[in-house]
């Protein structure tokens, strides 16, 4: 083989198992209701133990859909199997019900708890029906725990970066972060 074509194939191979560089993607509110707010970011409710997320909620369980908050076509990955749960349950390791989209270099971003229905499931979509906002897992209430990790850790640049803040409206039209995938 000429160096030439050997050096292409390699590329191939490598553009083949290389899901390609970290990038900035969108995430709007998860829930399509004016009365959605962030009730948790840096801190547990504002202002107790550290969290590194956002949870967000509308006081609603079991009716509302929580949809998917990254704008455009993402592969979401579905954990399920918990019963229905509005106040918490053990299950999944605290997470309950919840998708994974994962990015490159160790970037992911997840959305916990969620009350399962027959919108629940793996799927690749724009910001469409997930489930229903829920509490399963490890939760006080029905909400939406969204994050960003890279390999594990929490990170809060996505949404600080953007001034989400606890008493931000979450309404699904308005953007609460710019995480990394
Ligand atoms: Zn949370």
């Amino acid at each position: 083989m000429k160096l030439k074509s050997l050096m292409t194939t390699v590329a191939a191979l490598v553009a083949a198992v290389w899901a390609g560089p970290a990038a900035a993607a969108t995430a709007n509110g998860p829930i399509c209701d004016p009365a959605a707010y962030v009730n948790s970011t840096t801190y547990y409710g504002c202002t107790g133990s550290s969290h590194t997320a956002l949870d967000i909620g509308n006081g609603s369980c079991g009716e509302w859909n929580h949809r998917g908050m990254l704008v455009g076509n993402y592969y979401y990955y579905y954990y399920g199997g918990c019963a229905a749960a509005c106040n918490g349950s053990v299950c999944n390791g605290g997470a309950g019900n919840y998708y994974v989209v994962s990015g490159g270099s160790g970037w992911d971003f997840r959305q916990l708890h969620i009350y399962a229905n027959v919108s629940s499931g793996t799927k690749t979509c724009d910001r469409c029906a997930l489930g229903l906002v829920g509490g399963t897992g490890s939760a006080t209430g029905p909400h939406v725990h969204a994050d960003n990790r890279q390999y594990g850790t929490r990170k809060s640049a996505w949404y600080t970066s953007v001034g989400t803040t606890c008493g931000t409206n979450a309404n699904c039209t308005n953007r609460l972060g710019v995480p990394t995938l």
